[in-house]
């Protein structure tokens, strides 16, 4: 038996491996049990955002938003969900990808040149109505979203009119800076003093003795005096 030459060999991406039966090779019962098991894989793969078509989430949950899922019919890896200013739309690049024209006919394709399980084809897409009702349910919340954080943000807190009063009022703030004032003994000198008494240019203090004439001593005895007058 003379040996296969390279272009007798075709490559199977379902199987994975290459075959040498010509078009035979996709009624094949381990192709077509591949296939129908890829297809399975891929409609739980999708029915995640499938049961979001009528009622789709929009959050600000980015958590799973680097998400991506590969189409085996467009061969190609496609973000999961959409990213719309400061929202997610959960499942919307799916929805997208699954809505498209170019993947309806990558699809129908794939079906037909693998052999595969034509009933299950309308699963593996969205109709055309089906994605514009979910786009417009999706911008719709959206909206509805950015519409109040926006309201939120005209004014900064400290000049809404109900805003909380967060720290100290300047009133607390001034009986604090009182209450650290360092206080003067009562009796001290001076503290009697009349600060409103008018005084004319040349008023000078009295100094008494300690500035004149005379001995310090003689300026106790004087005041010594003086006090127990006053007391009298
Ligand atoms: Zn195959
Ligand atoms: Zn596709």
């Amino acid at each position: 038996m003379a040996s296969k030459s390279a272009s007798e060999f075709n490559y199977c991406k379902i199987c994975c491996t290459n075959y040498t039966e010509g078009k035979r090779h996709v009624y094949s019962k381990k192709h077509k049990n591949t296939g129908n098991r890829i297809i399975n894989k891929f409609i739980t793969r999708i029915s995640d955002g499938l049961k979001l078509l009528e009622n789709p989430l929009v959050d600000d949950d980015f958590r799973d938003s680097g998400r991506r899922f590969w189409c085996y019919a467009c061969e190609i890896d496609v973000n999961v969900h959409q990213k719309s200013e400061t929202v997610l739309l959960h499942y919307a690049g799916m929805v997208n990808h699954l809505g498209s024209l170019s993947h309806l006919w990558k699809l129908k394709s794939f079906f037909r040149l693998n052999g595969l399980d034509r009933t299950l084809l309308p699963q593996c897409y969205v109709t055309q109505e089906k994605l514009s009702g979910f786009m417009s349910a999706s911008s719709k919340q959206k909206n509805q979203i950015l519409q109040p954080s926006t309201s939120n943000c005209q004014l900064p807190p400290w000049l809404q009119d109900d805003a909380v009063v967060i720290g100290p009022t300047k009133q607390d703030f001034e009986t604090h800076l009182a209450s650290k004032k360092p206080k003067l003994p009562e009796n001290r000198v001076g503290a009697d003093y009349d600060r409103s008494t008018p005084v004319s240019s040349d008023w000078l203090p009295e100094f008494g003795r300690v500035w004149t004439h005379g001995r310090r001593l003689q300026s106790k005895q004087e005041f010594n005096r003086k006090w127990k007058k006053k007391e009298r």
